[in-house]
């Protein structure tokens, strides 16, 4: 299998070299050359596998420049109960007749982006390592929240790495903020800029494509590599989760082998649902993908319209992750939908750089609509769809997930489709205690975010994630907060470059 660059089809690279390159040279995304299939009867064998296994089983039609000892060794050290809560890593719990929460958060960090970082430094340094690549490779990450503290989790005392993680000051949550100022770990550093996450993201972008930082990492035998979702390593561990949800449910006499399910998910740079896309069109029978957004709609106008347009306002709401105006990982989708048309990719993507806007043409539109449903939900339903699921069914969830939720129950009661669905539940409730409390009481409170997690953890009878209960107990090690013209040298510094 090999791999072709969104903006030129002719570019052709292992995926050893795509994991390690992150991004092709002209800017695009590496998409494989095609989509390896799964039989019915591949499917039914993996529901006997553990999480692990069954990882390595759809790693092994990806990545097939890794040996079988390769692909086990990564999967193996990610997926174990050393680092997640549940023997199962992706949990499927049984909410209501028909739907089924598949929960994404039981690994160290408590949302679902550890699905991808707790492997994405095996698979890098094990990239590196097959294509001679001597060097140590350096992390950067600009983070809003939730990736900054999976990535460090992830990357920690992984022998061959290091990792520097900046947020905005102001911009993340008091738990988040905690989380990532007192990773622990001897090859890590966090750091606050004052200003917003662009400042933060437009600082990063600006330090890996200087010319004069590369040659003095390369100076002392080191180079970048990015951990967010452009990286073709992050997106292909989530693809696994889908596979391994349906299987569970053939296992477990919900469907039988064969019957389409729907799968929902709640979105913002679009990585997540398109796991889910290249699941089915591997052969996992799925009857709708249905795209949830907060009130950051450009998503569901975009599926409903055909135009992308992202000059309109951007929202700060109680599902964070999902406030994003440019969601990336449209670009592998629209590529395939295409046909692979890399001049079509080249011109939408550039009218998007230059006028914020693209509009597809009729048959992708189509496409778009055959495969995809979509939806958006604010934060007063939000937090009302909180409080009826856990009045309803004594279950607790995010706020992510309840935006899922509440657009599934608007589907399902525009169109009446039946067909049994499973939801991306994609962050622990603890984890935006604040809103989850407010939405469970009925009314705002003033108690520190500990009292918050005691009293949801009262209200919800789930246990305290031991990673968030233990924060209490750590020290800060990390305080440093700086100007973002100052991020440069900062960097060059900590490197000792
Ligand atoms: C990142 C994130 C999302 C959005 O996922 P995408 O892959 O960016 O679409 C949703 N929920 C939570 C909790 C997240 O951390």
């Amino acid at each position: 299998m090999y791999y072709n660059s969104t903006r030129n089809s002719s570019v052709k690279v292992s995926s050893a070299e795509a994991i390690t390159q992150g991004i092709s040279a002209e800017g695009g995304l590496f998409v494989p050359e095609s989509i390896p299939s799964l039989t019915l009867d591949e499917i039914s064998k993996i529901g006997d596998m553990k999480y692990a296994d069954r990882a390595a089983y759809v790693f092994s039609k990806y990545l097939t420049d890794f040996t079988d000892a390769e692909i086990h060794y990564c999967t193996d050290n990610a997926y174990s109960t050393k680092n997640f809560e549940t023997e199962s890593i992706a949990e499927l719990a049984h909410l209501f007749d028909g739907t089924y929460m598949l929960e994404l958060w039981h690994g160290p960090t408590c949302a679902f982006k550890d699905m991808a970082l707790q492997i994405l430094p095996y698979f890098l340094t094990t990239s590196a390592k097959k294509i001679n690549l001597d060097k140590k490779i350096v992390i950067l990450v600009a983070t809003s929240g939730d990736t900054g503290k999976a990535a460090l989790e992830g990357f920690k005392d992984v022998e061959g790495t290091s990792i520097m993680v900046f947020y905005p000051e102001d911009g993340v949550s008091p738990m988040q903020k905690r989380q990532m100022k007192t990773q622990e770990g001897s090859n890590v550093g966090v750091c606050a800029i004052k200003g917003n996450f662009d400042d933060c993201q437009n600082g990063v972008k600006a330090i890996f494509t200087n010319d004069d930082v590369k040659s003095a990492l390369e100076a002392n035998g080191m180079m970048f590599s990015s951990a967010n979702s452009i990286n073709w390593g992050r997106l292909v561990p989530q693809v696994v989760y889908y596979v391994s949800a349906y299987a569970e449910l053939v296992k477990d006499g919900e469907i039988n082998l064969g019957d389409k399910i729907n799968i929902v998910v709640p979105t913002g740079n679009f990585g997540n649902i398109l796991a889910a896309y290249y699941a089915k069109h591997m052969g996992i029978p799925v009857n709708k993908l249905i795209c949830a957004s907060n009130i950051n709609n450009v998503l569901t106008d975009f599926i409903n319209t055909g135009v992308y347009d992202r000059n309109r306002s951007f929202y700060a709401t109680v599902s964070p992750s999902m406030d994003i105006l440019i969601s990336s990982n449209l670009e592998r989708l629209l590529y395939l939908m295409t046909g692979r048309d890399d001049a079509q990719i080249r011109e939408w993507f550039g009218k998007l750089a230059s006028e914020g806007k693209y509009e597809v043409t009729a048959d992708v539109k189509a496409k778009l609509q055959d495969e995809f449903a979509a939806g958006f939900c604010d934060d007063d339903h939000t937090k009302q769809t909180i409080h009826m699921i856990y009045e309803k069914y004594g279950y607790t969830c995010d706020t992510h997930t309840a935006v899922a939720v509440k657009v599934y129950n608007d589907y399902k009661a525009a169109t009446g489709d039946t067909t049994k669905t499973v939801i991306a539940s994609t962050a622990s409730p603890y984890k935006f205690s604040a809103a989850v409390l407010e939405a469970l009481e009925g009314a705002k409170s003033d108690i520190d975010e500990y009292a918050k997690v005691d009293k949801i953890s009262e209200l919800s009878k789930l246990d305290i994630p031991a990673a968030l209960a233990d924060l209490k107990n750590k020290p800060e090690r990390f305080s440093d907060v700086i100007d973002k013209s100052e991020q440069k040298e900062y960097v060059l510094s900590k490197l000792g470059v």
